[in-house]
């Protein structure tokens, strides 16, 4: 058992710290430098229209409450490129944009696409099913080391260990869960998709790693085609 624990740990990625934040929300925020290839105007441009897409499509579904998405900017000037989807005080969406991330996209269509890929993410309810997840395989897990013979810190170390294994196993069919919706909620409020996803042909390809927390590009990419083709936008 206790091998079976190592050798699983050593694949689990441990989860991102996000460390203490300092936002802005976009309607405030004042961009630092011309050096941007989408200027602060359009980018709130950008965050009304995908905002209003992603509140609609968020309302329509019964298993939602808080629609009340903001979109805000990460003060901090030393992240990396990164946008993220998390919760506020009153339980409300809000999605964080870092500067280098905003400068890292080359049109309007970009900036959409990642706004709505991170919108769909919570419309999805994609942190509750993860902490779901968790928990189930934390319980799993310590059932198995039970039946096992675990003593009591063996026990522990498996519940933990399947809750980490928990959350990371559904992780990269969020990720294309999220891509498909966000294909469709960019081309709602007015972006092209296709020309948004031509992101993922400048990031870092992850590959296909065994609990890896992103899918292949390419595997995203063809998403984004399939869903395009269902709602008749070509090429
Ligand atoms: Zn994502």
């Amino acid at each position: 058992m206790r091998r079976l624990i190592l050798l699983i740990f050593g694949l689990v990625l441990s989860a991102c710290d996000t460390g203490s934040l300092r936002v802005q929300p976009v309607e405030e925020w004042q961009q630092p430098s011309t050096d941007f290839q989408v200027d602060v105007l359009t980018f709130r441009e950008i965050s009304q229209r995908v905002g209003d897409v992603a509140r609609a499509e968020c309302k329509r579904r019964s298993n939602v409450s808080n629609c009340d998405f903001s979109i805000v900017v990460d003060l901090n000037p030393r992240a990396p490129a990164n946008a993220f989807q998390t919760l506020d005080d009153d339980n409300q969406p809000v999605i964080i944009f870092t500067r280098a991330m905003i400068q890292s996209v080359e049109n309007a269509d970009e900036l959409a696409f990642v706004m709505g890929h991170e919108s769909a993410h919570h419309i999805l309810r994609h942190i509750p099913r993860q902490s779901e997840n968790s928990r189930e395989s934390a319980a799993i897990f310590g059932e198995l080391a039970r039946i096992a013979g675990a003593n009591d810190a063996d026990l522990e170390q498996a519940q933990k260990l399947g809750a980490q294994v928990g959350a990371q196993i559904y992780v990269k069919d969020f990720e294309l869960e999220a891509d498909r919706l966000g294909t469709i909620i960019t081309h709602r409020a007015g972006y092209n998709p296709l020309l948004g996803a031509r992101y993922f042909a400048r990031i870092p390809d992850p590959g296909d790693r065994f609990l890896g927390t992103h899918p292949p590009n390419a595997q995203r990419v063809e998403i984004v085609l399939e869903t395009s083709r269902q709602l008749g936008l070509t090429q």
